[in-house]
Protein backbone atom coordinates (compact mmCIF):
# COMPACT_ATOMS: atom_id res chain seq x y z
CA UNK A 1 0.00 0.00 0.00
CA UNK A 2 2.72 2.24 0.82
CA UNK A 3 3.46 2.18 -3.12
CA UNK A 4 0.35 2.54 -4.26
CA UNK A 5 0.51 5.44 -2.21
CA UNK A 6 3.45 7.32 -2.82
CA UNK A 7 2.34 6.92 -6.64
CA UNK A 8 -1.12 7.89 -6.01
CA UNK A 9 -2.08 10.80 -8.83
CA UNK A 10 -4.64 12.61 -6.76
CA UNK A 11 -2.52 12.90 -3.85
CA UNK A 12 0.14 14.38 -6.11
CA UNK A 13 -1.99 16.74 -7.63
CA UNK A 14 -3.78 17.91 -4.50
CA UNK A 15 -0.35 18.82 -3.08
CA UNK A 16 1.21 20.06 -5.78
CA UNK A 17 -1.87 22.38 -6.29
CA UNK A 18 -1.77 23.52 -2.60
CA UNK A 19 2.30 23.89 -2.73
CA UNK A 20 1.89 26.48 -6.38
CA UNK A 21 -1.34 28.43 -4.26
CA UNK A 22 1.30 28.77 -1.36
CA UNK A 23 4.37 29.94 -3.67
CA UNK A 24 1.93 32.78 -5.53
CA UNK A 25 0.87 34.09 -2.38
CA UNK A 26 4.32 34.34 -1.21
CA UNK A 27 5.30 35.96 -4.11
CA UNK A 28 2.60 38.13 -3.64
CA UNK A 29 3.35 39.50 -0.21
CA UNK A 30 6.83 39.08 0.17
CA UNK A 31 8.06 42.22 1.47
CA UNK A 32 5.26 43.85 1.58
CA UNK A 33 4.42 42.82 5.28
CA UNK A 34 6.66 42.26 8.11
CA UNK A 35 8.37 38.93 6.84
CA UNK A 36 11.48 38.82 7.88
CA UNK A 37 14.03 38.30 5.40
CA UNK A 38 15.86 35.43 7.69
CA UNK A 39 14.94 34.00 10.74
CA UNK A 40 17.96 33.27 12.47
CA UNK A 41 18.40 30.37 14.50
CA UNK A 42 22.13 29.23 15.74
CA UNK A 43 23.08 26.24 14.02
CA UNK A 44 22.47 23.89 17.26
CA UNK A 45 19.42 25.25 17.68
CA UNK A 46 18.24 24.51 14.33
CA UNK A 47 19.66 20.86 14.53
CA UNK A 48 17.43 20.37 17.78
CA UNK A 49 14.49 21.55 16.13
CA UNK A 50 14.43 19.65 12.72
CA UNK A 51 15.70 16.83 14.83
CA UNK A 52 12.30 16.77 16.57
CA UNK A 53 10.39 16.88 13.41
CA UNK A 54 11.95 14.25 12.22
CA UNK A 55 9.21 11.57 12.53
CA UNK A 56 9.68 9.43 9.15
CA UNK A 57 7.55 6.26 11.49
CA UNK A 58 4.93 5.47 9.01
CA UNK A 59 5.05 7.82 6.90
CA UNK A 60 2.35 10.96 6.60
CA UNK A 61 1.36 11.08 2.96
CA UNK A 62 0.63 15.02 2.36
CA UNK A 63 3.50 17.13 2.16
CA UNK A 64 2.01 20.37 2.57
CA UNK A 65 2.63 21.47 6.47
CA UNK A 66 6.01 20.54 5.60
CA UNK A 67 6.67 22.31 2.92
CA UNK A 68 5.02 25.16 4.01
CA UNK A 69 7.37 25.52 7.64
CA UNK A 70 10.52 25.19 5.27
CA UNK A 71 9.04 27.94 3.11
CA UNK A 72 8.22 29.89 6.26
CA UNK A 73 12.04 29.31 7.84
CA UNK A 74 13.67 29.64 4.81
CA UNK A 75 16.00 32.76 3.54
CA UNK A 76 13.79 34.67 1.23
CA UNK A 77 15.40 35.78 -1.76
CA UNK A 78 12.54 36.89 -3.43
CA UNK A 79 12.42 39.64 -0.74
CA UNK A 80 13.56 42.92 -1.65
CA UNK A 81 15.60 43.26 1.65
CA UNK A 82 17.54 40.64 1.22
CA UNK A 83 20.86 41.51 -0.35
CA UNK A 84 23.77 38.90 0.63
CA UNK A 85 24.95 36.32 -1.63
CA UNK A 86 24.99 36.35 -5.11
CA UNK A 87 22.36 33.54 -5.33
CA UNK A 88 18.95 35.80 -7.45
CA UNK A 89 15.75 34.76 -6.88
CA UNK A 90 14.44 31.92 -8.92
CA UNK A 91 11.93 33.34 -11.45
CA UNK A 92 8.73 31.59 -10.64
CA UNK A 93 8.13 30.35 -14.62
CA UNK A 94 11.64 28.46 -14.22
CA UNK A 95 10.72 26.95 -11.32
CA UNK A 96 7.95 24.48 -13.52
CA UNK A 97 10.81 23.59 -15.37
CA UNK A 98 13.07 22.54 -12.12
CA UNK A 99 9.99 20.52 -11.09
CA UNK A 100 9.83 18.91 -14.35
CA UNK A 101 13.34 18.48 -14.73
CA UNK A 102 13.25 16.21 -11.53
CA UNK A 103 10.27 13.87 -12.47
CA UNK A 104 11.79 12.94 -15.29
CA UNK A 105 15.09 12.44 -13.90
CA UNK A 106 16.72 12.16 -17.36
CA UNK A 107 20.79 11.52 -16.68
CA UNK A 108 22.18 13.14 -19.72
CA UNK A 109 25.38 11.05 -19.96
CA UNK A 110 24.18 9.74 -22.77
CA UNK A 111 22.03 10.91 -25.43
CA UNK A 112 19.30 8.70 -24.82
CA UNK A 113 18.78 9.52 -21.36
CA UNK A 114 18.38 13.13 -22.06
CA UNK A 115 17.20 13.65 -25.97
CA UNK A 116 15.40 16.93 -24.96
CA UNK A 117 17.40 18.35 -22.68
CA UNK A 118 20.82 17.37 -24.27
CA UNK A 119 19.64 19.08 -27.63
CA UNK A 120 18.58 22.24 -25.31
CA UNK A 121 21.78 22.31 -23.68
CA UNK A 122 23.04 22.84 -27.26
CA UNK A 123 21.12 25.10 -28.56
CA UNK A 124 21.75 27.36 -25.25
CA UNK A 125 25.47 26.98 -25.77
CA UNK A 126 25.71 28.18 -29.11
CA UNK A 127 22.68 31.00 -28.85
CA UNK A 128 24.66 32.71 -25.18
CA UNK A 129 28.26 31.84 -26.86
CA UNK A 130 27.29 33.94 -29.47
CA UNK A 131 25.84 36.76 -26.88
CA UNK A 132 29.25 36.45 -25.51
CA UNK A 133 30.89 37.22 -28.98
CA UNK A 134 32.50 34.11 -29.80
CA UNK A 135 32.44 32.66 -33.21
CA UNK A 136 31.10 29.46 -34.91
CA UNK A 137 33.91 27.27 -33.60
CA UNK A 138 32.96 27.39 -29.80
CA UNK A 139 30.83 24.92 -27.96
CA UNK A 140 30.41 24.02 -24.73
CA UNK A 141 27.61 22.42 -21.97
CA UNK A 142 25.54 22.94 -18.94
CA UNK A 143 27.40 21.90 -15.18
CA UNK A 144 26.60 21.54 -11.76
CA UNK A 145 28.04 25.32 -10.70
CA UNK A 146 30.88 27.81 -11.06
CA UNK A 147 33.04 25.53 -9.16
CA UNK A 148 32.79 22.62 -10.81
CA UNK A 149 32.91 24.36 -14.51
CA UNK A 150 36.25 26.07 -13.12
CA UNK A 151 37.79 23.19 -12.30
CA UNK A 152 36.90 21.42 -15.62
CA UNK A 153 37.80 24.61 -17.76
CA UNK A 154 41.34 24.20 -15.93
CA UNK A 155 41.28 20.46 -16.71
CA UNK A 156 41.43 21.11 -20.49
CA UNK A 157 43.76 24.03 -19.53
CA UNK A 158 46.00 20.88 -18.30
CA UNK A 159 45.06 18.62 -20.75
CA UNK A 160 45.85 21.11 -23.91
CA UNK A 161 49.12 22.30 -22.31
CA UNK A 162 51.14 20.80 -19.90
CA UNK A 163 54.19 18.83 -21.24
CA UNK A 164 53.98 14.99 -22.31
CA UNK A 165 50.66 12.91 -22.07
CA UNK A 166 49.33 13.90 -18.42
CA UNK A 167 46.12 11.67 -18.65
CA UNK A 168 48.39 8.41 -19.27
CA UNK A 169 51.47 9.30 -17.94
CA UNK A 170 50.54 12.20 -14.91
CA UNK A 171 52.75 15.48 -14.87
CA UNK A 172 56.58 15.35 -15.75
CA UNK A 173 57.03 18.36 -13.22
CA UNK A 174 55.39 20.83 -11.23
CA UNK A 175 52.36 23.03 -13.16
CA UNK A 176 50.70 26.02 -11.93
CA UNK A 177 48.06 28.74 -12.94
CA UNK A 178 48.03 32.36 -12.44
CA UNK A 179 45.54 33.98 -11.04
CA UNK A 180 44.26 37.35 -8.76
CA UNK A 181 44.74 37.23 -4.99
CA UNK A 182 41.15 38.37 -5.21
CA UNK A 183 39.77 35.44 -7.06
CA UNK A 184 37.10 33.32 -5.80
CA UNK A 185 38.70 30.38 -3.60
CA UNK A 186 37.33 27.93 -6.28
CA UNK A 187 40.33 28.23 -8.36
CA UNK A 188 42.78 27.65 -5.84
CA UNK A 189 40.87 24.42 -4.91
CA UNK A 190 41.23 23.11 -8.62
CA UNK A 191 44.93 23.52 -9.03
CA UNK A 192 45.57 21.89 -5.05
CA UNK A 193 43.34 19.39 -6.20
CA UNK A 194 44.67 18.59 -9.73
CA UNK A 195 48.06 17.90 -7.14
CA UNK A 196 49.83 21.78 -8.23
CA UNK A 197 50.30 22.51 -4.23
CA UNK A 198 50.24 26.23 -3.08
CA UNK A 199 53.55 26.16 -5.72
CA UNK A 200 50.88 25.69 -8.36
CA UNK A 201 48.49 28.95 -7.49
CA UNK A 202 50.46 32.08 -8.22
CA UNK A 203 48.65 34.71 -7.03
CA UNK A 204 48.99 37.94 -8.77
CA UNK A 205 48.44 41.39 -6.61
CA UNK A 206 45.66 43.56 -7.04
CA UNK A 207 45.34 47.48 -7.39
CA UNK A 208 42.71 49.64 -5.64
CA UNK A 209 40.11 48.63 -7.26
CA UNK A 210 40.63 44.91 -6.56
CA UNK A 211 41.72 44.22 -10.11
CA UNK A 212 44.42 41.85 -11.25
CA UNK A 213 48.11 44.07 -11.79
CA UNK A 214 48.02 42.78 -15.32
CA UNK A 215 51.56 44.09 -15.77
CA UNK A 216 53.00 42.26 -13.33
CA UNK A 217 52.09 39.02 -15.05
CA UNK A 218 55.70 39.00 -17.27
CA UNK A 219 57.68 39.14 -13.92
CA UNK A 220 55.69 36.50 -12.28
CA UNK A 221 55.98 34.21 -15.15
CA UNK A 222 59.17 34.37 -15.76
CA UNK A 223 60.10 33.71 -11.51
CA UNK A 224 58.11 30.75 -11.89
CA UNK A 225 60.23 30.01 -15.06
CA UNK A 226 63.51 30.01 -13.34
CA UNK A 227 61.78 27.63 -10.40
CA UNK A 228 61.38 25.04 -13.09
CA UNK A 229 57.66 25.73 -12.36
CA UNK A 230 55.26 25.53 -16.07
CA UNK A 231 52.95 27.93 -16.31
CA UNK A 232 49.61 26.50 -18.17
CA UNK A 233 46.58 28.78 -17.47
CA UNK A 234 45.80 32.41 -16.30
CA UNK A 235 42.84 32.78 -14.57
CA UNK A 236 40.78 35.70 -15.18
CA UNK A 237 37.99 36.93 -12.91
CA UNK A 238 35.15 38.79 -14.48
CA UNK A 239 33.97 39.86 -11.80
CA UNK A 240 35.69 38.71 -8.41
CA UNK A 241 33.51 37.93 -5.87
CA UNK A 242 34.13 39.79 -2.60
CA UNK A 243 34.11 43.20 -4.23
CA UNK A 244 32.50 42.74 -8.10
CA UNK A 245 36.08 43.98 -9.75
CA UNK A 246 36.43 43.23 -13.54
CA UNK A 247 39.88 41.86 -14.40
CA UNK A 248 41.12 43.29 -17.82
CA UNK A 249 40.34 40.50 -19.86
CA UNK A 250 41.43 42.41 -23.15
CA UNK A 251 45.38 42.56 -21.16
CA UNK A 252 45.43 38.68 -20.14
CA UNK A 253 44.70 37.54 -23.89
CA UNK A 254 47.06 39.34 -25.32
CA UNK A 255 49.74 38.06 -22.52
CA UNK A 256 48.35 34.41 -22.85
CA UNK A 257 48.40 34.58 -26.51
CA UNK A 258 52.03 35.58 -26.58
CA UNK A 259 53.28 33.34 -24.21
CA UNK A 260 50.75 29.89 -25.40
CA UNK A 261 48.99 29.69 -22.28
CA UNK A 262 45.32 29.04 -21.52
CA UNK A 263 43.11 31.99 -20.84
CA UNK A 264 39.98 30.94 -18.68
CA UNK A 265 37.19 33.52 -17.73
CA UNK A 266 35.47 32.82 -14.49
CA UNK A 267 33.00 34.77 -14.97
CA UNK A 268 30.68 32.83 -13.01
CA UNK A 269 29.03 36.16 -11.63
CA UNK A 270 29.68 38.88 -13.69
CA UNK A 271 29.86 37.02 -17.70
CA UNK A 272 25.87 37.82 -17.38
CA UNK A 273 26.73 41.96 -17.69
CA UNK A 274 27.31 40.51 -21.64
CA UNK A 275 23.40 40.47 -21.76
CA UNK A 276 22.93 44.17 -20.81
CA UNK A 277 23.59 46.50 -23.55
CA UNK A 278 24.33 49.18 -20.84
CA UNK A 279 27.13 47.34 -19.12
CA UNK A 280 28.26 44.68 -21.83
CA UNK A 281 31.33 46.62 -22.28
CA UNK A 282 32.71 45.45 -18.80
CA UNK A 283 33.46 42.45 -20.05
CA UNK A 284 34.94 43.01 -23.53
CA UNK A 285 37.62 40.34 -24.16
CA UNK A 286 35.44 37.90 -22.66
CA UNK A 287 35.48 36.03 -26.41
CA UNK A 288 39.01 36.51 -26.41
CA UNK A 289 39.11 33.38 -23.44
CA UNK A 290 39.91 29.91 -24.03
CA UNK A 291 37.03 29.16 -22.33
CA UNK A 292 34.42 31.27 -20.02
CA UNK A 293 32.45 30.11 -17.15
CA UNK A 294 29.22 31.80 -16.14
CA UNK A 295 26.84 31.21 -13.76
CA UNK A 296 22.84 31.39 -14.67
CA UNK A 297 21.79 31.16 -11.13
CA UNK A 298 23.81 34.30 -9.72
CA UNK A 299 21.90 37.21 -11.72
CA UNK A 300 19.77 35.75 -14.05
CA UNK A 301 17.21 34.34 -12.06
CA UNK A 302 17.21 30.62 -13.52
CA UNK A 303 17.22 28.07 -10.46
CA UNK A 304 20.50 26.88 -8.95
CA UNK A 305 22.80 25.33 -10.11
CA UNK A 306 23.20 25.91 -13.49
CA UNK A 307 26.46 26.83 -15.33
CA UNK A 308 27.42 27.39 -18.87
CA UNK A 309 31.26 26.26 -19.50
CA UNK A 310 31.65 27.84 -23.01
CA UNK A 311 35.29 26.93 -24.98
CA UNK A 312 36.28 29.02 -27.98
CA UNK A 313 37.08 26.02 -29.70
CA UNK A 314 34.72 23.59 -28.91
CA UNK A 315 36.98 20.70 -29.92
CA UNK A 316 39.00 21.49 -26.77
CA UNK A 317 36.66 20.00 -24.38
CA UNK A 318 36.96 16.64 -25.62
CA UNK A 319 40.40 16.29 -24.97
CA UNK A 320 39.62 17.01 -20.90
CA UNK A 321 38.92 13.41 -19.88
CA UNK A 322 40.75 10.92 -22.20
CA UNK A 323 38.30 8.38 -21.12
CA UNK A 324 36.54 5.12 -22.28
CA UNK A 325 33.69 3.75 -20.76
CA UNK A 326 32.04 0.87 -22.87
CA UNK A 327 29.21 0.52 -21.54
CA UNK A 328 27.96 4.25 -22.15
CA UNK A 329 29.04 4.96 -25.80
CA UNK A 330 29.46 3.00 -28.85
CA UNK A 331 32.43 5.03 -30.29
CA UNK A 332 34.13 6.20 -27.10
CA UNK A 333 36.59 8.38 -29.28
CA UNK A 334 34.31 9.93 -31.64
CA UNK A 335 33.47 14.12 -30.84
CA UNK A 336 29.80 13.83 -30.45
CA UNK A 337 28.02 16.91 -28.96
CA UNK A 338 25.08 14.61 -28.03
CA UNK A 339 26.87 12.77 -25.77
CA UNK A 340 27.24 15.15 -22.84
CA UNK A 341 29.39 12.81 -20.36
CA UNK A 342 31.88 12.58 -22.74
CA UNK A 343 33.06 16.09 -21.45
CA UNK A 344 31.46 16.85 -18.89
CA UNK A 345 32.92 15.76 -15.06
CA UNK A 346 29.31 14.47 -13.99
CA UNK A 347 28.22 11.21 -15.46
CA UNK A 348 23.97 11.67 -13.88
CA UNK A 349 23.40 15.02 -14.31
CA UNK A 350 20.18 17.66 -14.09
CA UNK A 351 18.12 19.13 -17.25
CA UNK A 352 20.01 22.86 -16.67
CA UNK A 353 19.28 23.55 -20.18
CA UNK A 354 15.04 23.18 -19.60
CA UNK A 355 15.84 25.69 -17.11
CA UNK A 356 17.39 27.81 -19.22
CA UNK A 357 15.22 27.50 -22.35
CA UNK A 358 12.02 27.79 -20.09
CA UNK A 359 13.34 30.94 -18.88
CA UNK A 360 14.27 32.58 -22.22
CA UNK A 361 10.98 31.49 -24.07
CA UNK A 362 8.98 32.80 -21.41
CA UNK A 363 10.47 36.27 -20.77
CA UNK A 364 13.38 36.29 -23.69
CA UNK A 365 16.72 37.84 -23.69
CA UNK A 366 15.37 41.18 -22.59
CA UNK A 367 14.38 39.99 -18.94
CA UNK A 368 18.28 39.23 -18.56
CA UNK A 369 18.90 42.70 -20.59
CA UNK A 370 16.57 44.23 -17.84
CA UNK A 371 16.97 42.63 -14.66
CA UNK A 372 21.25 42.81 -14.71
CA UNK A 373 21.44 46.49 -15.88
CA UNK A 374 18.64 47.49 -13.07
CA UNK A 375 20.63 45.41 -10.52
CA UNK A 376 23.82 47.08 -11.27
CA UNK A 377 21.86 50.91 -11.56
CA UNK A 378 20.93 49.73 -7.69
CA UNK A 379 25.09 48.65 -6.96
CA UNK A 380 25.52 52.30 -7.97
CA UNK A 381 23.02 54.04 -6.87
CA UNK A 382 24.00 52.54 -3.63
CA UNK A 383 27.70 53.52 -3.81
CA UNK A 384 26.61 57.16 -4.49
CA UNK A 385 24.51 56.93 -1.03
CA UNK A 386 27.62 55.47 0.88
CA UNK A 387 29.64 57.88 -0.22
CA UNK A 388 27.88 60.72 0.62
CA UNK A 389 27.00 59.18 4.01
CA UNK A 390 29.73 60.70 6.05
CA UNK A 391 29.89 57.74 8.43
CA UNK A 392 30.15 55.35 5.70
CA UNK A 393 33.06 54.24 3.19
CA UNK A 394 33.32 51.89 0.22
CA UNK A 395 36.25 49.61 -0.57
CA UNK A 396 36.52 50.57 -4.07
CA UNK A 397 33.98 51.73 -6.88
CA UNK A 398 31.57 49.61 -7.94
CA UNK A 399 31.34 48.28 -11.57
CA UNK A 400 28.28 46.15 -10.56
CA UNK A 401 25.52 44.79 -7.99
CA UNK A 402 27.82 44.11 -5.48
CA UNK A 403 29.24 46.63 -3.66
CA UNK A 404 31.76 46.41 -0.39
CA UNK A 405 31.50 49.02 2.64
CA UNK A 406 31.66 49.86 6.52
CA UNK A 407 30.66 52.12 9.14
CA UNK A 408 33.75 54.07 10.40
CA UNK A 409 33.90 56.29 13.25
CA UNK A 410 35.55 59.23 13.52
CA UNK A 411 39.39 58.34 14.73
CA UNK A 412 38.85 55.33 15.43
CA UNK A 413 41.82 52.30 14.53
CA UNK A 414 41.51 49.83 11.96
CA UNK A 415 41.30 47.01 14.32
CA UNK A 416 38.29 48.60 16.06
CA UNK A 417 36.68 49.49 13.48
CA UNK A 418 36.88 45.66 11.81
CA UNK A 419 35.05 44.77 15.16
CA UNK A 420 32.17 47.62 15.04
CA UNK A 421 31.36 46.25 11.50
CA UNK A 422 32.10 42.64 12.31
CA UNK A 423 28.71 43.53 15.48
CA UNK A 424 26.60 45.09 13.19
CA UNK A 425 26.64 42.90 10.82
CA UNK A 426 25.85 40.01 13.48
CA UNK A 427 23.67 42.06 14.82
CA UNK A 428 21.66 42.60 11.42
CA UNK A 429 21.58 39.09 11.02
CA UNK A 430 20.16 38.36 14.17
CA UNK A 431 16.84 40.61 13.58
CA UNK A 432 16.65 39.77 9.96
CA UNK A 433 14.86 42.86 8.45
CA UNK A 434 17.72 42.96 5.76
CA UNK A 435 20.29 39.99 4.94
CA UNK A 436 23.88 41.25 4.06
CA UNK A 437 27.81 39.72 4.34
CA UNK A 438 30.63 40.50 4.90
CA UNK A 439 34.33 39.86 3.50
CA UNK A 440 38.35 40.53 4.25
CA UNK A 441 39.76 42.93 2.28
CA UNK A 442 43.65 43.15 2.52
CA UNK A 443 43.18 41.82 6.64
CA UNK A 444 40.18 44.45 7.00
CA UNK A 445 36.36 43.71 7.60
CA UNK A 446 33.90 44.76 4.80
CA UNK A 447 30.26 44.31 5.04
CA UNK A 448 29.15 43.40 1.70
CA UNK A 449 26.01 43.69 -0.39
CA UNK A 450 24.98 41.64 -3.59
CA UNK A 451 21.70 43.78 -5.02
CA UNK A 452 20.61 40.66 -6.80
CA UNK A 453 16.81 41.23 -6.20
CA UNK A 454 15.95 43.94 -9.11
CA UNK A 455 12.72 44.74 -6.95
CA UNK A 456 15.19 46.41 -4.34
CA UNK A 457 14.41 50.15 -4.14
CA UNK A 458 16.76 52.82 -3.44
CA UNK A 459 14.32 53.38 -0.26
CA UNK A 460 14.98 49.90 0.54
CA UNK A 461 18.90 50.81 0.50
CA UNK A 462 18.54 53.82 2.15
CA UNK A 463 16.67 52.23 4.84
CA UNK A 464 19.65 49.76 5.16
CA UNK A 465 22.09 52.34 5.80
CA UNK A 466 20.30 53.86 8.32
CA UNK A 467 19.41 50.46 9.98
CA UNK A 468 23.37 49.74 9.91
CA UNK A 469 23.57 53.59 11.16
CA UNK A 470 21.52 52.85 14.56
CA UNK A 471 22.97 49.70 14.91
CA UNK A 472 26.39 51.33 15.20
CA UNK A 473 25.39 53.87 17.38
CA UNK A 474 24.33 51.13 19.79
CA UNK A 475 27.26 48.84 19.99
CA UNK A 476 29.77 49.65 22.68
CA UNK A 477 33.34 49.04 22.10
CA UNK A 478 35.33 48.39 25.24
C1 LIG B 1 30.07 32.23 -7.27
C2 LIG B 1 31.38 32.18 -7.91
C3 LIG B 1 32.02 30.96 -8.13
C4 LIG B 1 31.45 29.65 -7.65
O1 LIG B 1 30.31 29.31 -8.38
P1 LIG B 1 29.23 28.27 -7.78
O2 LIG B 1 28.17 28.27 -8.81
O3 LIG B 1 28.81 28.82 -6.46
O4 LIG B 1 29.93 26.97 -7.65
C5 LIG B 1 33.22 30.97 -8.80
N1 LIG B 1 33.78 32.12 -9.20
C6 LIG B 1 33.20 33.32 -9.00
C7 LIG B 1 33.87 34.55 -9.49
C8 LIG B 1 31.97 33.38 -8.34
O5 LIG B 1 31.39 34.57 -8.13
Amino acid sequence: MVLENAFDPGAFRASGHQLVDLLADYLERIGKDDTPVIAWHPPAQAFERWQEAFQPGAGQGAVGPLLETVLAESIHLHHPRYMGHQVSPAAPMATLASLLCDWLNNGMGVYEMGIVGTTMERILIKSVSGVMGFGDTADGFFTSGGTLANFTALLAARSSKAPGKIWEEGAKGPLALMVSEEAHYCVDRAARIMGWGSAGVIKIPVNDQFQMRTELLPEYFEQAKTQGITVVAVVGSACSTSTGAFDDLEAIAAFCQANNLWFHADGAHGAALAFSQKYKNRVRGLALADSVAMDFHKMLHVPAVTTALIFKEGREAYHTFNQRAQYLWAEAEAEEWHNLAKRTFECTKLMMGLKVFTTLQAHGYGFFDETVTRVCDLGLAMAALVNAHPHFELACNPPCNIVCFRYRREGQSKAATNVLNQKIRQALLEEGSFYIVQTQLHGETWLRTTITNPFTSIEDIQNLLNKLEGFANSIELN
